[in-house]
């Protein structure tokens, strides 16, 4: 018996020192030492042994699952070892390897152009106002001179939600919010950015775009004021040498009205496609607040005045950065939108 156990010891010792990964190691250590082992399996024969010979063979075998439990664990730790130093040889940096760049994202160029519109304003003394996109009738149609009648409604065509709520089709709606909350005394110099809706789409047009309105409410304000404040906004936006040009024009609650054309910024006024060979570029839209208006939301037009202009965000942008449709501003591809990171 005690030459089984030395046997044992032997082929176990061989078997722990050639396992080669750690389910191999623990497979072996049950193999033989587990309780259905080969040493419990020789241990059984021990009640056939003499009284004497009893404590030796016991004693033996003690010493023997000693010795290869020490085994096992200086197997164990050498196991780990080496996957320690296989993992470390995988993960070893090579610094001399190019770095990855890391995606920098970037302002859209809607929001460029609009935070430069806003910090100009902002220079003038405007305050930023912004309102509902889910408008009432009331404050997108009527409140600004447009009855439920009125032809002009049909250019701004826009999307219902109920017969009397609906997407804004302009900011103007902000306009009256703010005179309404200020009227009678107050005086206004805001400027409204958001997103608009209309019932258009195609290269130049977007069923939803951006815009931003800006109107001036006080006492003796004139026609001059709406000239100066729009012509430095036109040479700040697109440089100092553009002319600008008023032509008159209709909207409903502004009057006089006029449409405000910069010198083409692609041929400088010599006449090309941009500009339908005019020379002359139309970007905004602009008035004498109409007295209707002003009484409307609660003011007396015997006492203050304004005026009020409007514009397209991505209009101004398209113009700006030479684009040529308006859809590549809502696609979202990152080819195009990279060419306006800063720096
Ligand atoms: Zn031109």
């Amino acid at each position: 018996m005690q030459n089984k156990l030395r046997t044992l010891e032997v082929e176990a010792k061989k078997a722990i020192g050639e396992a080669g990964s750690l389910s191999k190691l623990e497979k072996e250590r049950v193999h033989y030492l587990g309780r259905r082992g080969e040493l419990t399996l020789i241990l059984r024969g021990m009640k056939d042994l003499s009284i004497e010979e009893r404590p030796v063979v016991g004693k033996l075998a003690n010493q023997i699952r000693a010795h290869l439990e020490a085994c096992i664990q200086e197997r164990l730790a050498q196991l780990k070892g080496n996957l320690k130093a296989e993992r470390l040889k995988k993960e070893r940096l090579d610094v001399t390897l190019p770095g990855t760049r890391p995606q920098v994202g970037s302002k859209h160029p809607l929001t460029l152009v609009l935070d430069e519109i806003k910090e100009l304003f902002a220079g003038l003394g405007y305050t930023v106002v912004e309102g509902p996109e889910i408008e009432s009738d009331y404050y997108n149609f009527e409140a600004l001179n447009l009855p439920k009648i009125h032809p002009a409604r049909d250019m701004q065509d826009t999307f219902y939600i109920t017969k009397d709520i609906l997407l804004r089709t302009h900011t103007s709606p902000v306009q009256v919010r703010t005179m309404e909350a200020r009227a009678p005394n107050i005086p206004v110099r805001i400027i409204c950015p958001g997103k608009v809706y209309r019932r258009d789409a195609d290269s130049t047009h977007s069923p939803m775009f951006h815009q931003v309105e800006g109107l001036v409410i006080d006492k003796g304000i004139t026609l001059a004021n709406l000239k100066g404040v729009l012509t430095l906004f036109a040479r700040e936006i697109f440089g100092s040498d553009v002319k600008v040009r008023f032509r008159p024009s209709y909207f409903p609650f502004t009057e006089p009205s006029a449409e405000v054309d910069i010198s083409c910024v692609i041929c400088g006024g010599e006449g090309c496609r941009v500009c339908s060979q005019t020379g002359w570029l139309e970007i905004l839209g602009s008035g004498l607040v109409h007295p209707r208006v002003l009484a409307m939301s609660g003011y007396d037009p015997e006492v203050v005045s304004g005026f009020a202009f409007g514009m397209g965000v991505e209009r101004i942008a398209m113009l700006k950065y030479g684009i040529d449709d308006i859809r590549l501003f809502f696609d979202n591809d990152v080819r195009f939108l990279h060419q306006f990171a800063i720096g």
